[in-house]
C-alpha cells in the first residue's frame, strides 16, 4: 500500500478562499475583522509563528496588530494590554503567543481574554464548552486536523482514533473533538506503557509529541490514516514530524507531511475563528442598534 499524502497548504488554500469570501462581506457592512497578537520576548520560532499569523491575516484582508513585549516586561503589562483589547471595537480576536517566558503565570493572562475574543480558545471557559461538546473557538491546531479529515472525507464517526500526546495545546482538545464525532478515543503520552499496543489499533492516528521517529511502521496498522502534528527541527536543520514518514507512507491510506501538512491549517483556522468572531460581534452591534 501506498499512502495519499494530504496537502495541507492546498487545502488550507480552499479554506482561506471560502473565507476570505465572508471577510469581503463583513467589509462591505463596515467590519474588518482584527485580530491581536501578543509575544513577549524573543524566541526565535515564536517570531517565525507570529510573523506567519500577521501575514496570513493581510493576505485575507483582517486587520491585524503585533503587540510586543521584551522579556523582562511585567506580567502586568501585558495584562493591561489584554484589558484594553477586550474592549477595543477593531479588534475581534485575541491571542497570547506561547510558551511565555518563565516568570509568567500564563492561566492568568489566558483567562484575561475575553471569552468572545478568546480565538485561541484556550481561556477555561472555552475549554469547559469544548468538553461539553459547544465550543465557539475550537483550538486551532486540533481544529485543523478536524478540517483536514472533513476536506479528505475520511470518515470519522465508529472509527477508533488514537492520539498520542495529552497537552492542552494539542492532545486532549484534539480528543474532545473527534469523541464528539462519535470516535472511540484513546489518549496516550509519555508514561502509556507499551505505545505500539495503542496505535496498532488506530483507525485513524494522530500524533502530537514532539519526538521524531516515535512512530515507526511496525506500530501502524495496514490502512491508517495518519496525521502527524509533530514538528522537530533536526541538527541538520531539516524539519521532521513524529512520525518515520517514508517507512509508515508506504503501509498507511493517507498521512500528513511536514511540513506542509498540520501546520499551514493551524495558521488557517485562527483566520476562521477570527472571523467568526467578527461576524458574532457584528451581529449582536446590529441587534443592539436595531433594539
Ligand atoms: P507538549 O510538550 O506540551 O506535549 C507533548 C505530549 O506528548 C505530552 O502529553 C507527552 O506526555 C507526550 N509525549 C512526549 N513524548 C512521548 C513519548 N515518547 N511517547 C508518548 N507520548 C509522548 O507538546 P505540544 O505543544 O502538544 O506539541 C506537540 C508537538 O506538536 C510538538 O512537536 C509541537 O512543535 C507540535 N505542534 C505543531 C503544531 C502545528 O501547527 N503543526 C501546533 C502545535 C504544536
Amino acid at each position: 500500500m501506498s499512502a495519499i499524502i494530504i496537502d495541507g497548504n492546498a487545502i488550507a488554500k480552499v479554506v482561506r478562499a471560502k473565507w476570505k469570501e465572508r471577510v469581503v462581506r463583513l467589509r462591505e457592512e463596515g467590519v474588518q475583522p482584527g485580530l491581536a497578537v501578543l509575544i513577549v520576548g524573543s524566541d526565535p520560532a515564536s517570531q517565525i509563528y507570529v510573523r506567519r499569523k500577521v501575514k496570513a491575516c493581510e493576505d485575507l484582508g483582517i486587520h491585524s496588530e503585533r503587540h510586543e513585549f521584551s522579556a523582562t516586561a511585567a506580567e502586568e503589562e501585558v495584562l493591561d494590554r489584554i484589558l484594553q483589547l477586550n474592549v477595543d471595537p477593531a479588534i475581534h480576536g485575541i491571542l497570547v503567543q506561547l510558551p511565555l517566558p518563565a516568570h509568567f503565570r500564563s492561566r492568568r493572562l489566558l483567562e484575561a481574554i475575553a471569552i468572545e475574543k478568546d480565538v485561541d480558545g484556550f481561556n477555561l471557559y472555552n475549554v469547559g464548552a469544548l468538553v461539553a461538546g459547544d465550543t465557539i473557538f475550537p483550538p486551532c491546531t486540533p481544529y485543523g486536523v478536524q478540517c483536514i479529515l472533513e476536506y479528505s472525507r475520511i470518515p470519522i464517526s465508529g472509527q477508533n482514533v488514537v492520539v498520542v500526546g495529552a497537552s492542552n495545546i494539542v492532545g486532549k482538545p484534539m480528543a474532545m473533538l473527534l469523541m464528539r464525532q462519535e470516535a472511540t478515543v484513546a489518549i496516550c503520552h509519555l508514561k502509556t506503557r507499551d505505545l505500539a499496543q495503542f496505535t496498532i489499533l488506530a483507525d485513524i492516528l494522530v500524533v502530537a509529541a514532539g519526538k521524531p521517529n516515535l512512530i515507526t511502521a511496525p506500530m501502524v496498522k495496514t490502512g491508517a490514516v495518519v496525521i502527524d502534528v509533530g514538528i522537530n527541527r533536526m541538527p541538520n536543520g531539516r524539519l521532521v514530524g513524529d512520525v518515520d514518514f517514508d517507512a509508515v507512507a508506504r503501509k498507511a491510506s493517507y498521512i500528513t507531511p511536514v511540513p506542509g501538512g498540520v501546520g499551514p491549517m493551524t495558521v488557517t483556522m485562527l483566520l476562521v475563528n477570527t472571523i467568526k468572531s467578527a461576524e458574532r460581534i457584528a451581529k449582536v452591534d446590529i441587534a443592539r442598534e436595531s433594539a
